[in-house]
Parts: structure tokens; sequence; C-alpha cells
């Protein structure tokens, strides 16, 4: 284990302790939380529909990896089928200083904007080792292409097309959504940022950031259950509030709070933190 972990560890029940005293009441110390993260990271603001299949699927390609693999296995897939153009523009992606990706900024949403789709079809048309070999760049490909395929065969038997829309607008967004978390490899944190990012849901979705940094900050104790935190985090949330609050947590999870070596003495909400390390 890590120096700086192992500190933590041995420093953490009393700075826990007073931490929590500090600001007692979970729900008064995550309104702290989103206020301090948005006066120092900004109010992130939904910036519109997109296609709710296109975000199912980089939500797909994303899990257990970062967003620039789960980009680069997209785009290889697109590559391989590509579809009709729709006039989706690269330079739509946050690039960093020396012209790539930028992996603290780039969000699935802005693939979805930029990226042209692949050929929905020919995708579902695929044997799942030959899926899971144009997506490998994002890991598990197995997993996640039985997951794409599951989705795809679900929404052609569902709709007769691939419009993930068209299901809701037939069906209601509860009973898509309840038969996508039937499909293996899609739970409550999938579905959530398909609905978030493509229809502007007010929902918080707890990915591993999310959970980390709730949990650090003693907002919720809930060990490894991220259906948990996001279960718990819900009803503490003022409405409105959810969108800004799950990307700022995103940035600071990849900027500040990072999983093995928090900057915790650049930390903006270290006096409110019971596991913060000295
Ligand atoms: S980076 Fe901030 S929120 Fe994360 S553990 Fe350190 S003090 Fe706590």
């Amino acid at each position: 284990m890590p120096a700086r972990l192992t500190k933590l560890k041995r420093t953490g029940t009393p700075r826990r302790q007073a931490a929590k005293s500090a600001v007692a009441d979970p729900r008064k110390r995550l309104l702290r939380v989103l206020a301090l993260l948005e006066a120092n990271l900004g109010t992130p603001v939904w910036d519109g529909p997109k296609d709710a299949l296109e975000v199912l699927v980089l939500t797909i390609l994303s899990q257990n990896t970062t967003d620039p693999n789960a980009l680069r296995a997209y785009q290889n897939l697109a590559a391989k089928l590509p579809a009709a153009p729709t006039g989706k523009d690269l330079a739509l992606l946050p690039r960093d200083a020396g012209g790539n990706v930028d992996k603290v900024k780039l969000r699935l949403s802005d693939a979805a904007r930029a990226v042209e789709a692949p050929d929905w079809p020919r995708v579902a048309a695929l044997s799942p080792p030959a899926l899971a070999e144009l997506i490998r760049q994002a890991g598990l490909p197995q997993s996640k292409s039985a997951s794409i395929l599951a989705a795809l065969h679900w929404l052609h038997r569902a709709t007769g097309g691939y419009r993930l829309e068209a299901a809701m607008q037939a069906m209601g967004v509860e009973a898509v959504m309840a038969a996508l978390s039937g499909l293996k490899g899609i739970g409550v944190k999938t579905i959530g940022v398909t609905l978030i990012e493509a229809l502007g849901a007010d929902l918080c979705p707890v990915d591993t950031h999310v959970h980390r940094i709730l949990n650090r900050l003693a907002i919720v104790d809930t060990g490894a259950n991220r259906d948990r935190t996001f279960a718990l985090l819900k009803p503490m949330l003022p409405a409105g509030r959810a969108f800004a609050l799950h990307h700022n947590l995103l940035t600071f999870g990849r900027s500040v709070c990072l999983a093995k070596a928090p900057h915790c003495g650049d930390c903006v909400l270290r006096r409110l933190c019971p596991s913060r390390q000295s």
C-alpha cells in the first residue's frame, strides 16, 4: 500500500470525527460541497439532447476504463462499420495543450456530439467475438460486446429499428430503462448516465469518482456498494443541481481527489473532509 494511503488509514479516525462534527448533517455537508465545487469549477449545464443509443453504447464502453479508452474503441467501431455521415465535428472534443484529447475534460457527451456513430444494423449483425475485436481498446471486450449486442437486439425487437427515443416514446422512459436494466452489464449507473446526457434527467449517476469522493467526505458510508450511494444521494440533492454535481465530481476525481494519491493539500474541500491527509 502506498505510504500516503497508509497514513490516511492511521490518521483517519480522529479526523473523521472532527470533520463530521464540523458539519455533522450529511445533507448540509453535501450542500457545502456543491457550493465549493461550483465556486471553484463552475456550474456545468446540460448541453441539449443527444442520441440516446449512442450515449448508452459509449457508457457501456466506458465501464471500468477511462473515457479516452471508451472513445478510442467507439471511434474504431465507427471507422470499421461507418454509417452515412451526419455532419458531426471532431473539433468538439476537448484538447489539451499538446493537441491530444483532454483526459480531465473529456465527457462521453462530447463523444456523442463529435463522433459519427457506427452503422447500428451492421453492428447488431456481428457475432460477439467479432464485435469484441473491434472494441478491444475499451477493455473487457467480451462482456461489453455481449451487453451492446443485447441492447441492440432488444431495441430492434421492441421497435423494429435502432432509435432508443422511439422505444421511449412508445413505451415510456421508465419501461425502457426497466427493460435495459434487465440486460446483463447494464446497471443503474449506465442507465443514469444515458438519461442525464441524452435527455437531461435531474440525476447524479454514481461512477467510481462520485462513489469514492462521497465516501471520503462521509456524505455516505456505503463501502463498495455504488447503487446504495445512488439511492442515498438522490433524496439529499436539491432539484436541478444533480448534473453540476456529477460533472464537477468527475473533474475533481480526475484532477484532485485521485483514487491512489489524493492531492489533499490543494483541495478546496479539505476542511470538510474526514479523510484528508496531511
Ligand atoms: S482530496 Fe479533498 S476530498 Fe479528497 S480525500 Fe483529500 S481532502 Fe478529502
